[in-house]
């Protein structure tokens, strides 16, 4: 199916199915989560699993005194694995949380706000780029992870690809099926203006979709995309 609009096809859709979905949902307040460190530990603890189990899980770790990244980093592995056991594969996240809670104890006082800062104490502030590095350098921290981190606890523009992304895109005849993060995010980036609010919220809107209308089955009926050229699953049995 072509579209009709003769620009390429990530200018004019991209921003158009961000304007359906925002219309149809309205703001949709994310990141769950009460300060940096919470999102952070979110975006680590919500890797293959449903929300309602990282809420238990960081709810056991505030009433605990967990959200430190000191005391992460100084704790045994297997005692943070037991308190964060609701979250699910809880011994590889709470490698992963010591691993972040490392480099934010050794090379930044303990604060992720300073590690997520562009601020430093020379006169030449990081770039976006030096502080996504900096996250994917850590074990377990992948670009989807790194950029929920960037964008949610760190307020810079970065755009978070994830597999509901993903399956809208590819839908809507904007990606393959096997395209790389990077080229997805970069889709993203050069498409939107370059707007933290933006990126926020439509990630945000993407989740809702799929949840509501665009999982492994499409339900087209009444999804508020439905009117932007898409495929049909029902007729190319393209549905996964
Ligand atoms: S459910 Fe259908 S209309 Fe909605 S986003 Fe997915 S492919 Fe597009």
């Amino acid at each position: 199916m072509k579209l009709k609009d003769q620009r390429a096809p990530d200018e004019a859709v991209l921003p158009a199915i961000f304007g359906r979905l925002l219309d149809a949902y309205g703001p949709q307040h994310w990141w769950p989560g009460d300060s940096p460190t919470e999102v952070a530990v979110g975006a680590i603890l919500t890797q293959n699993t449903a929300w309602t189990n990282v809420e238990r899980a960081i709810k056991r770790m505030r009433q605990g005194g967990w959200l430190d990244w000191r005391r992460i980093d100084a704790a045994e592995a297997e005692t943070l694995a037991e308190v964060i056991r609701p979250a699910g594969t809880f011994r590889v996240k709470a490698a992963r949380l010591k691993a972040l809670a490392h480099v934010v104890a050794a090379r930044h006082g303990g604060s992720i706000e300073r590690m997520l800062t562009r601020q430093t104490e020379g006169s030449v502030p990081r770039t976006i780029d030096e502080i996504r590095a900096e996250l994917l350098a850590i074990h377990g921290i992948g670009p989807e992870t790194a950029d929920a981190i960037m964008l949610y606890a760190g307020g810079h523009a970065t755009f978070v690809i994830d597999t509901y992304t993903r399956r809208v895109l590819r839908r809507h005849f904007l990606a393959g099926a096997n395209e790389a993060y990077d080229a997805l995010r970069a889709l993203f980036m050069r498409s939107l203006p370059p707007d933290e609010r933006v990126f926020n919220e439509y990630h945000a809107l993407l989740v809702r979709v799929g949840k509501e209308h665009c999982g492994s089955v499409a339900r087209c009926d009444g999804c508020p995309l439905a009117a932007l050229p898409h495929d049909e699953p029902a007729l190319d049995g393209n549905a996964e």
